[in-house]
């Protein structure tokens, strides 16, 4: 057997058309392909406002940059998600709180959240880890009480619906990856959905350097206005802006992705169906989430195991690809000093988790002979 990657995009003619519209205009930067996008995505989400950017790291900078909270104050969010997460606290000059997570679905615990918050909380990430949603319903609830602002790190899920509410509708700002592993992509980029007006030309600006105008609107002002002697040149510089934005061609790519969004979150759930009905017997081999199907956006197929180390060394002699997701950030160095006690969940259940094969496109057959390799592991301890 061939080796078997852990993540594939699946990508064709329908990107490829996209992108040679985009080629023939020879307009590849910032223009009205990335409009499009956000309106299609804003839609799709549910949200009043979208705004394209160039990752999913980009994105989560910009959700917590555009309030101008005070530097020194705390984030709340859970102790084991990607690095951005956490990283873009810090690059706003603020401090993460590290919440422990639930050991049945990963996703942030709510007591602990409780426990953990104190008055310099301005904020709370939730993370819909592996695509299986936090609870967001208590936790908006309580953030709302606690005036406290509210992000969904949606990266890892994109068009599930949570207790009759979509995902990315939950929170005051929400934030997707198209990254290329991720449920949809555009290659690298990334995507801010939220209703407050205010807010959404703060970041708007704040992607594009800081400048009052997008350099397409200038563009078409400079010969559509009509007043000829329009200064379309001029633009203010009012934010001390990044240069975040997305770009013609990775929007043309994100519209024929967003076109088959709904395709691949049935494929994955038919491939995960295979998968759980293959490993239900297993004994020493559960899944890490309660994979509730209907309307999901899962992103990962974990399995969870006492063996996790013997288990990945195994599948690698078998040619199949494991990763894990992730291991706790308070562990890593640059997070070592945000470390507290209470992270009893996360210190147990990360060294149990390893993350198996799963994108839309995996073959019956392999997913199959993954599952023959799992039980033949499983078999070695009874
Ligand atoms: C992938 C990911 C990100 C970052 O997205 P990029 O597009 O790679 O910058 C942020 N948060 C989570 C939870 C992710 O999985």
């Amino acid at each position: 057997m061939q080796k078997i990657r852990l993540f594939k995009p699946s990508v064709g003619k329908e990107e490829l058309k996209n992108i040679k519209k985009v080629f023939k205009k020879s307009w590849l930067g910032y223009g009205p392909m990335v409009t499009k996008f956000e309106k299609k995505f804003a839609k799709f989400i549910g949200t009043k406002y979208c705004v394209g950017v160039n990752s999913g790291t980009a994105a989560l900078h910009l959700s917590l940059l555009c309030n101008d909270f005070k530097r020194g104050k705390k984030v709340l969010l859970p102790a084991i998600t990607f690095s951005a997460t956490a990283a873009s606290v810090l690059y706003c000059g603020l401090q993460p709180k590290f919440v422990d997570i639930k050991k049945e679905d990963l996703t942030i615990d709510f007591q602990d959240l409780k426990k953990k918050y104190s008055k310099d909380c301005v904020a709370v990430i939730c993370v819909h880890m592996g695509g299986h949603p936090a609870e967001m319903d208590k936790i908006k609830k309580w953030a709302k009480e606690k005036k406290l602002l509210l992000i969904e790190d949606s990266a890892e899920s994109c068009g599930a619906i949570y207790k009759g509410k979509k995902i990315g509708t939950w929170s005051d700002i929400a934030t997707f990856s198209f990254e290329e592993k991720k449920i949809i992509t555009t290659g690298d980029g990334g995507m801010i959905c939220l209703n407050d007006k205010k807010k959404y030309e703060k970041i708007k600006s704040l992607s594009f350097h800081g400048w009052n105008i997008d350099p397409w609107k200038r563009h078409v002002r400079s010969f559509g206005s009509k007043n000829k002697f329009s200064k379309h040149w001029n633009y203010e510089i009012q934010n001390l802006g990044y240069k975040y934005n997305m770009n013609d061609l990775m929007a043309s790519i994100g519209v024929a992705q967003l076109k088959k969004i709904n395709s691949f979150n049935f494929k994955r759930r038919k491939i995960l169906k295979r998968y759980l009905d293959g490993i239900k017997k297993l004994k020493y081999i559960k899944p890490t989430y309660p994979y509730e199907l209907k309307n999901s956006s899962y992103w990962l197929f974990s399995v969870n195991t006492n063996y996790r180390d013997e288990l990945i060394d195994y599948l690698k002699t078998k040619n199949i690809s494991t990763a894990v997701h992730f291991v706790p950030l308070p562990l890593n160095k640059l997070y070592k000093k945000y470390k507290n006690k209470s992270l009893k969940n996360t210190m147990v259940i990360w060294k149990k988790i390893v993350s198996l094969p799963f994108f839309p496109d995996l073959e019956n057959k392999k997913i199959d002979y993954i599952i023959n390799c799992l039980k033949s592991f499983d078999n070695k301890f009874n």
